[in-house]
């Protein structure tokens, strides 16, 4: 059975004291309020992560925004993805589209990130996505599928097997406007076809592949009760505990 997941990405926001009592009170609100086997993860800021993990009390799993491909060396100001585990991060997000976009991060870089992550047994959630003009220029599906087989397709079936992918429309994040459930649906089956003419039916229907972009608690349910959308990377409703929480259990409806 594919594993449903909520991610929270909360990007370069909160401060150490502000990050902690959020994450206090999903912990809190999760423990009460939970049900369904759904996986919760928060990937925050790479100095709050060793205190989260020890707060987290299995409630949920924490995950980093980035990582190094290389074990260890002369790279200033960067973190490694064994660095991450020994904190017990669980999961690290690689390709986000403002990695992309501001840090010129390639395929070829993000396939490296991720060998790397796996290497260590980190989760990858490998963020793939179309921008407003390549949606509009109509090819777009062959541009996902070129994100999918250069950042990913070098990995063989058991290391692909451990990655979470994440749909997110560039034009939906941060910006209010999300994806129908129907153009989110289309490109999730679309996604999951490609998997499946690479690595077979079975992996395919085992790959969990979440929606991102403006996900909120009024639109989740919709978008959660589509058949190849198996959960959410949500940025800006991660930072409050309660519409994060709220996402969460829209998930199991
Ligand atoms: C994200 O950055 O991964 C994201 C989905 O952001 P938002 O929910 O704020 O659009």
């Amino acid at each position: 059975m594919r594993k449903k997941i909520v991610a929270g990405n909360w990007k370069m926001n909160l401060d150490y004291e502000t990050g902690l009592g959020v994450f206090s009170e999903i912990v809190n609100m999760l423990r009460d309020e939970k049900q369904g086997g759904q996986q919760v993860v928060i990937c925050a800021p790479f100095i709050h992560l060793h205190s989260l993990a020890k707060l987290s009390a299995e409630v949920l799993a924490v995950g980093a925004q980035n990582c190094h491909a290389a074990d260890s060396g002369a790279f200033t100001g960067e973190i490694s993805a064994g660095m991450l585990k020994s904190i017990a991060c669980e999961y690290v997000i690689l390709g986000h589209s403002e990695r992309r976009q501001y840090f010129q991060e390639s395929d070829s870089l993000i396939f490296e990130k991720t060998k790397a992550a796996l290497k260590h047994n980190l989760k990858p959630i490998f963020c793939i996505g179309e921008t407003l003009e390549e949606r509009n220029s109509g090819n777009f599906f062959q541009l996902l599928e070129k994100q999918l087989k250069d950042g990913l397709f070098g990995l063989d079936v058991n290391e692909f097997k451990q990655v979470v992918i994440a749909y997110e429309p560039v034009w939906a994040i941060g910006t209010g406007l999300t994806a129908s459930p129907q153009q989110a649906q289309e490109v999730h089956a679309f996604i999951r076809q490609t998997i499946a003419t690479q690595y077979g039916t079975e992996v395919a229907e085992n790959s969990t592949i979440l929606y991102g972009g403006s996900c909120n608690a009024q639109n989740a349910p919709e978008l959660f009760a589509q058949s190849d959308i198996d959960g959410g990377l949500i940025g800006g409703a991660s930072l409050k505990s309660r519409d994060f929480v709220n996402i969460v259990k829209a998930l199991n409806h």
